[in-house]
């Protein structure tokens, strides 16, 4: 990763926190309750981005203590090489979100063994047995202001993942633990499926029992495209699935999704990247477009020099109607194939989408790059 990407990274994160994310489907619940998804998936991420970034930094340390002592070869030289800190395993970490915590909380300024010694006391008021007056590793402070507690053991961190709203209640108000989620999308489903229904969860558990363990694990089921006119509701749609179970997730891609007495392929949710309306480019939006020339204009229907919604009918009599005009040719104004500039079937915009210049926006922890694509949506 680049330097720069550092900073992109927490500017990003910083945006997402102050703009929220807006309501994307009338079915999935709360904008905040997703405001609270994003942000998680939007934290982790910079973590990784930051850990990955310090770890050059440390690589890069190293090779020029290693090129400066091999080119003057000084045996008078002390070995200044820091010893590389031993990456503790994954699993045994656990990410304390301070995003929505107060700006002054005391939490903010303490050390590492403040910090430790604060979310043993938390531990201490614990209700579960096996966590009350527990003991963790070690605490880090993170660049972000999130704050990594590394268990003592796989156990202790399942744990604390599993507690996690009681205990980090007890450290900081508004404080929430990360939990890995797997967003996927099933195609194909019978639109007799009411997913924003009370028993929908319940439903989808019970029609996949060998594969999804409880209907717990299941964080959100809601239509990849809420049908706002129920006239033309179509008989199959895409559901999303967010499921916090990586083993439950892995085996609805390999078995599909029972529903309503149908299989439905299941794949890896892949965001649709971001496109600009303005030029029809992928990974910027129309606001952040850095074309200015009016001929950069693009028409995401016929690719013509102008905006969309001016697309006008050849004919004469001219259709009112652009969308449903049959005359204009479409034109893809990135590949210049027959095709609208968002369509699925672009290969300029599946390149977009395997650039993964989305992938920051999905609240999503498994490698979709080698998946992307998964071919038409109902
Ligand atoms: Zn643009
Ligand atoms: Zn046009
Ligand atoms: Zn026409
Ligand atoms: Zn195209």
């Amino acid at each position: 990763m680049k330097k720069g990407d550092k900073a992109k990274a927490i500017g990003l994160a910083d945006r997402v926190r102050a703009e929220g994310v807006h309501e994307v489907s009338g079915n999935s619940g709360p904008a905040s309750s997703i405001n609270a998804v994003v942000q998680c998936a939007v934290d982790s991420f910079v973590e990784k981005a930051l850990s990955a970034f310090e770890g050059r930094l440390d690589g890069l340390a190293t090779l020029q203590e290693t090129a400066s002592s091999a080119h003057h070869d000084l045996p008078t030289r002390a070995p200044t090489a820091r010893p590389k800190p031993a990456h503790p395993p994954q699993e045994l970490l656990v990410t304390i979100s301070m995003a929505k915590a107060d700006r002054k909380s005391p939490n903010r300024q303490r050390s590492p063994a403040e910090l430790k010694a604060q979310i043993e006391s938390s531990l201490g008021k614990m209700s579960t047995p096996a966590l009350r007056d527990s003991k963790v590793h070690s605490v880090r402070k993170l660049a972000n202001g999130n704050i990594l507690v590394q268990a003592n053991s796989d156990e202790q961190a399942k744990l604390l993942l599993l507690h996690g709203h009681e205990w980090v209640s007890h450290f900081e108000p508004n404080a929430c633990v990360h939990r890995k989620s797997y967003t996927l999308v099933a195609d194909y489903v019978p639109t007799s499926f009411d997913p924003s229904a009370a028993g929908a969860k319940t439903a989808v558990y019970h029609d996949n029992q060998g594969t999804i363990p409880s209907p717990a694990v299941i964080r959100d089921i809601r239509w990849l495209r809420p049908q706002k006119d129920a006239s033309v509701k179509k008989a199959a749609s895409s559901l999303i699935i967010v499921l916090d179970d990586e083993a439950a997730a892995e085996g609805l891609m390999h078995r599909s999704l029972s529903l309503v007495g149908t299989s439905c392929p299941v794949s890896l949710y892949t965001p649709p990247p971001l496109q600009c309306y303005k030029c029809q480019g992928f990974g910027h939006m129309a606001k952040a477009c850095s074309r200015k020339d009016p001929a950069d204009i693009k028409c995401a229907r016929c690719a013509g020099s102008h905006a969309t919604r001016d697309c006008e009918c050849p004919n004469t009599p001219r259709c009112s109607n652009a969308r449903t005009c049959t005359h204009i040719q479409v034109q893809c104004a990135n590949c210049g194939g027959p095709h609208k500039s968002f369509a699925n079937s672009c290969p300029v915009k599946a390149r977009a989408i395997r650039m993964g210049t989305s992938h920051i926006h999905s609240p999503l922890n498994l490698s979709y790059a080698s998946r992307a694509g998964s071919g038409a949506r109902a």
